[in-house]
C-alpha cells in the first residue's frame, strides 16, 4: 500500500506557513522555493499545494487543473531563473529506492553550470 500523506512533514509546515522559505514563485495550485541546501547554482524546488507525497501519488489522484498547474509552474521557474537557455535539470526522488527524504512531492531544478551525467551506471 502507498505511504500515506504526513501532513507534519516540513513541506506541509512551509505550505501553512508555520516555517519560513524563500519564494521564487506561487500559483494557485504550486509553490517554488529555494532549496535550503543548495547543490547547483540555481536550485530550486517546486511543490504541489495538495497533498501528495511523491510523484507516484499525484499522478494517481490530482486533478487535470493541479497538473496543469504543476507543469506549468515548473517550466515558468525555470524561465524566470534564467536557466532555461543554457539547461537545467528536473528530478524527483519517489520512494525509498530514490532515496526520497521529504514526503511531499517537489521537483528539483538544477542549473547555472554544467551539470554532468545522470546517474552512475551499476558497478563504477
Ligand atoms: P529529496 O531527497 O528529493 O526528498 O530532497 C529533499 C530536499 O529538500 C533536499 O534537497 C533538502 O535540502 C530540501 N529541504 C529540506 N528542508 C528544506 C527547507 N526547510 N527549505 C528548503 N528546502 C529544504
Amino acid at each position: 500500500m502507498a505511504e500515506a500523506y504526513n501532513p507534519q512533514n516540513i513541506f506541509a509546515r512551509i505550505l501553512r506557513g508555520e516555517i519560513p522559505c524563500k519564494k521564487v514563485h506561487e500559483t494557485a495550485h504550486s509553490l517554488a522555493f529555494h532549496d535550503i541546501n543548495p547543490l547547483s547554482p540555481v536550485h530550486v524546488l517546486v511543490i504541489p499545494k495538495g497533498a501528495y507525497v511523491g510523484f507516484d501519488d499525484f499522478s494517481a489522484k490530482a486533478s487535470a487543473e493541479e497538473m496543469a498547474d504543476y507543469v506549468k509552474a515548473i517550466g515558468d521557474v525555470a524561465r524566470q531563473l534564467g536557466v532555461a537557455t543554457d539547461g537545467y535539470r528536473l528530478l524527483s526522488n519517489c520512494g525509498a529506492n530514490a532515496n526520497q527524504e521529504v514526503p511531499h512531492l517537489h521537483v528539483h531544478i538544477f542549473g547555472g553550470r554544467p551539470l554532468g551525467r545522470m546517474l552512475k551506471k551499476d558497478g563504477e
